[in-house]
């Protein structure tokens, strides 16, 4: 996934619309029985701000799959994440621009990281199991005491 400032210019433009399919290398769902489903897609426009500089703004799109953290139960939850970021190797705490180069990957990882949930729930307010006899309570009450 790299942005390439001088390919941009040499096609006579400032900006570049672009689109990936990225399969991460690591693992970066850190939650039990879940797990991305790949490949993530990101799409975008990238923009020259300078002679090696870049405003990206674009989405990450990506699906997790898994054992919802209180019922148990197969949940799918689809997450879409904008960014509007600099990529500027001058300016501390802006991504870094390598020889007129970025690699998305490193952008994608982080907002990957930082947006997944601890749990993961089949929806928001999902009632989860009774703790005495193990029902589903999405499904209805069950008969224990409460
Ligand atoms: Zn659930
Ligand atoms: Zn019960």
């Amino acid at each position: 996934m790299i942005i390439d400032i001088k390919k941009i210019r040499l096609s006579g433009k400032d900006e570049q619309a672009f689109f990936f399919e990225y399969l991460p290398e690591t693992d970066l769902v850190d939650i039990p029985n879940a797990k991305l489903i790949t490949p993530i897609k990101v799409s975008g426009t990238a923009y020259i701000t300078g002679n090696h500089t870049l405003y990206i703004e674009g989405s990450v799109n990506f699906k997790i799959e898994g054992e919802c953290t209180r019922c148990l139960n197969h949940a799918e939850k689809e997450f879409v994440i904008d960014f509007a970021e600099n990529f500027d190797s001058e300016t501390e705490g802006s991504y870094p621009v390598v020889c007129d180069r970025v690699d998305l990957s490193v952008i994608v990882n982080d907002l990957i990281i930082m947006n997944i949930p601890v749990s993961f729930l089949c929806k928001e307010d999902c009632k989860g199991l009774c703790a005495v006899c193990g029902a589903n309570l999405n499904e209805g009450a069950c008969k224990c005491e409460k």
